[in-house]
């Protein structure tokens, strides 16, 4: 049973009415705090709790969970303890902060130890990945970038009906929200050059993208299930995939995205679980033509999350550059988990999934800076009156991830990195 996810409960921890984090969110994530107490913890409006604390006060008796698990520096160990303790621990957490409930909140001592202004904690990664994988699964990128590099003809590629493309990235460079890129260096072939140069890249993008992270799958040689995929997915997070198109256009064939994509990802750092997402469950676009059988799922699959895109200069001055959703998407986590593991590839726990650039079928709502700007030739306007193709040294891109169904909004607070110059 889905307790947590009652939308009449209210919480004895203030929020407000807009907040990301109401008491039916309940995300998971790791925090530093002031005294360098490293914690999992989770969040209501802008009070982070310290579940390693609750734990140690007995909290959980009730539920079969490791005295240490709490005590971590990542998520990993939690997300092994499977489903249903996943659910478990949410629901009791919604019963402890609920605001007819008054064994916490009534007792100062405890509170001053096990609840934290979010401002005082700094957010870590949440979990440890070994192993980081991107999609392309948005029609609308695929057709736009298609169209871009080889022409309407031969805009998708024949395979791309058929399956939910993908690559192999690198999670070393996976950093969390808050923390700064440097633009990155590499070869790139200038226009009309006879020679490849090496340098700072001058066509620095984003890619507006979710990720879902995985708990341990099946031994290697066995596939899960499409149907049964969602049990091995913990929760999302909002991504962003940082793209460096001008490294990446010279590098990219045959063997596809290599320097022009490793060099940065970001996370936001509060994972939303699929069970929170459960009210905002929604269906994919038509799959014409058929999937093949082991890619055909029962029921709705996606989830409706709306996804928008700020750009802020080194002076402060903030433009939303896109408004996108996670609906858009043709083929779904399920579709791509299943796919994934079709040929007996295992998972492990912490893996983080990339969905692809996620852009709806409007000019505002592009997911990358080569869409909205349509390969740099529709320079994007910004609100100080300058404009850009891509971005410069000192910018800075938030995304940001929310749900409404009208009655409730849970969100998923943002991914933030600022692009410092080269070294
Ligand atoms: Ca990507």
């Amino acid at each position: 049973m889905l307790t947590a996810n009652d939308p009449n409960r209210k919480s004895w921890v203030k929020t407000s009415d807009t907040t990301d984090f109401p008491i039916q969110n309940l995300p998971f994530g790791v925090f530093l705090t002031e005294d360098n107490l490293v914690t999992i913890g989770t969040r209501i409006g802008d009070t982070a709790i310290d579940l390693g604390g609750l734990h140690q006060l007995g909290f959980f008796n009730d539920i079969e969970l490791p005295s240490d698990v709490f005590l971590q520096d990542t998520l990993n160990d939690f997300i092994t303890l499977g489903r249903p303790t996943w659910r478990k621990v949410r629901n009791r957490v919604a019963e402890i902060f609920d605001i007819e409930n008054k064994e916490l909140q009534n007792n100062e001592d405890y509170k001053e130890h096990i609840l934290f202004p979010v401002d005082s904690v700094q957010m870590l990664m949440p979990v440890f990945t070994q192993d980081y994988t991107d999609f392309y699964s948005s029609k609308e990128h695929a057709m736009n970038v298609g169209i871009m590099f080889r022409g309407k003809e031969n805009a998708l590629m024949p395979n791309w009906v058929h399956m939910p493309i993908g690559y192999h990235g690198r999670s070393s460079s996976i950093i969390v929200s808050g923390e700064n890129i440097r633009r990155p260096k590499g070869q790139t072939m200038p226009k009309d050059a006879d020679k490849p140069v090496f340098g700072p890249c001058k066509a620095l993008d984003i890619e507006l993208e979710m990720a879902f992270i995985t708990s341990d799958g099946k031994h290697i040689g066995e596939s899960i299930n499409v149907n049964e995929a969602e049990d091995y997915i913990f929760g999302m997070v909002l991504f962003n995939d940082w793209s460096a198109r001008d490294i990446q256009k010279w590098e990219y064939q045959p063997l596809g995205p290599f320097l022009g994509k490793s060099f940065a990802s970001s996370i936001s750092p509060w994972v939303v679980t699929l069970d929170a997402l459960e009210p905002y469950r929604t269906a994919s676009p038509v799959q014409d033509p058929k999937p093949l059988e082991n890619l055909i799922c029962e029921g709705d699959r996606t989830f409706d999350i709306n996804l928008d895109v700020f750009l802020e200069t080194e002076e402060g001055v903030e433009t939303k550059i896109s408004a996108s959703n996670f609906k858009h998407l043709y083929w779904n986590i399920s579709q791509q988990l299943a796919h994934h593991t079709s040929n007996g590839c295992p998972i492990n726990v912490g893996d983080m999934m990339g969905s692809g650039t996620i852009s709806g079928p409007t000019e505002d709502s592009f997911g990358s800076m080569l869409e909205l700007s349509w390969g740099g030739t529709k320079p994007i306007p910004l609100n100080d009156g300058s404009t850009r193709t891509y971005l410069k040294d000192g910018d800075s891109i938030s995304i940001k991830g929310f749900s409404d169904n009208g009655e409730l909004r849970i969100g998923f607070g943002e991914v933030r990195t600022k692009i410092l110059p080269s070294n």
